[in-house]
């Protein structure tokens, strides 16, 4: 898909704020720092429309964004950042759960790991729940540039194997810096909508 339009519609913290429309959706989960705003803004050739992270674990909103009026992402706040305390992680439990389980146009969920390491306990923990709910997923391994091409299939057979990856799901290799896997990504989502 050719991006010719991108901007955020709200920030929303609960269902009566999400946009009042049927367009296709899609969510973007992952830890705090794993390059997930990077991702958005390489989808979407932008530089700081999905702010890049100075404060890990700050966002706890779920940011809608419309694309070329015909689809949405969601910026999920990401996960597994050790400063949140208890009543902010359970209400952002709370949050992800409600939009993920109501959400009628959720087409699929893109989560985003960092392909250098094994996927991580939260890591797991979110790919289950998507699975729990029987929601699409697409797993995007990012930061492929930081490792050598030749160990590429190894670190995605960790993370299939880690994350108990279902193979009704989608898994790219992706990166922010060089834009692998970019084409690849717009072709699966489009495949949804
Ligand atoms: P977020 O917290 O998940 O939104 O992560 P960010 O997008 O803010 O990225 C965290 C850090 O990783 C930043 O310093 C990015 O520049 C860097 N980063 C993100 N994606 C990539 C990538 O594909 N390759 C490299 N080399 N660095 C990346």
């Amino acid at each position: 898909m050719k991006v010719t339009s991108s901007e955020i519609v709200i920030s929303a913290v609960k269902p009566e704020q999400y946009p009042e429309t049927d367009l296709p959706e899609f969510a973007l989960a992952g830890r705090s720092n794993v390059g997930k705003s990077s991702f958005i803004n390489k989808m979407l050739n932008r530089k700081g429309l999905a702010r890049i992270s100075s404060k890990p674990g700050k966002t706890q909103t779920l940011n809608f964004y419309v694309i070329n009026e015909v689809l949405h992402f969601v910026d999920v706040p990401g996960y597994g950042y050790a400063k949140v305390s208890k009543s902010e992680r359970a209400a952002w439990g709370k949050m992800i759960e409600t939009y993920l389980t109501t959400r009628e146009q959720l087409r699929a969920v893109v989560q985003i790991v960092d392909l250098r390491h094994p996927p991580s306990e939260d890591d797991v923990m979110m790919y289950d729940f998507l699975k729990h709910y029987e929601i699409p997923c697409i797993i995007v391994a990012t930061k492929a540039d930081k490792i050598p091409k030749g160990k590429w299939q190894k670190h995605l057979k960790i993370t299939r194997e880690k994350l108990n990856f279902d193979q009704n799901d989608h898994m790219i290799l992706f990166s922010s810096e060089t834009g692998l896997g970019k084409d690849q990504a717009w072709s699966i989502l489009e495949s949804y909508m």
